[in-house]
């Protein structure tokens, strides 16, 4: 009943968002039958938050080796060109890579974005936390992230955010906006680090699958939007 509900609030916002579930069902399923990949010589990779309340909805079953964990604050690949070698240098002999990336954002039943109610918590808290806290400082014309070495990953996010900032301001719903906005630049840096990578995989097939996480109420799944999926042929780049 109550994810029925939360169906209505999610599709209002993001209307090709599928739950979790079915989200993994389908991916999987379309790597195995469309594109041939064998599923249990597949090593994943996520660039996705920090954020504890992601992980639920990046385990694909358990039935891929991994997660190599790429992401960092906000979901962009922190681990960099490095990371994407080590990764691929993991993957199972004749086997495929696939990487699950994007940023998130809680939704609350009363249509907040943004926000969720944690597991035993009363009150809302922010989802993703360093979106909503970038958000609230680019509110500010004067603000410049000023890089630091103990606050490298939040202050790298909001300086890849900086370009983004008028059309993030300018949109009814601003925290949807930074969303979409984190979207594009893990999207831009996954594409990146694969193409200046791909020498280093000796399997040619990689899938990507990119998207929005959407978090729900503690117990109901999450949903995710899917922005991209691809098969990218390594070998030929
Ligand atoms: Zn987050």
């Amino acid at each position: 009943m109550l994810q029925r509900k939360f169906d209505q609030v999610v599709k209002k916002y993001f209307p090709n968002a599928m739950d979790a579930k079915d989200t993994s069902i389908h991916y999987l399923g379309k790597m195995q039958n469309d594109h041939k990949i064998d599923v249990s010589k597949v090593l994943m990779a996520t660039s996705v938050c920090s954020d504890d309340i992601n992980v639920p909805s990046t385990t694909f079953f358990n039935v891929l080796f991994g997660p190599f964990i790429m992401g960092g604050l906000g979901g962009l690949p922190f681990a960099g060109q490095t990371g994407m070698t080590a990764f691929a240098h993991h993957i199972p002999d004749e086997g495929s890579a696939f990487i699950f990336y994007g940023p998130h954002i809680g939704l609350t039943l009363e249509g907040d974005l943004g926000k969720m109610y944690r597991p035993r918590q009363e009150e809302t808290g922010n989802s993703c936390g360093a979106l909503m806290l970038a958000l609230s400082r680019l509110k500010d014309d004067n603000y410049k992230p000023i890089l630091n070495e103990n606050d490298y990953q939040q202050m790298k996010l909001e300086e890849s955010l900086l370009p983004h900032r008028k059309q993030i301001l300018d949109s009814d719903h601003p925290q949807k906006a930074i969303t979409e906005a984190t979207y594009e630049i893990i999207d831009k840096k996954v594409h990146e680090y694969i193409k200046t990578c791909k020498d280093e995989f000796h399997v040619e097939k990689v899938a990507l699958l990119g998207g929005i996480i959407i978090n729900t109420d503690y117990g109901l799944d999450d949903y995710f939007d899917t922005r991209n999926f691809e098969i990218i042929d390594v070998k030929n780049l």
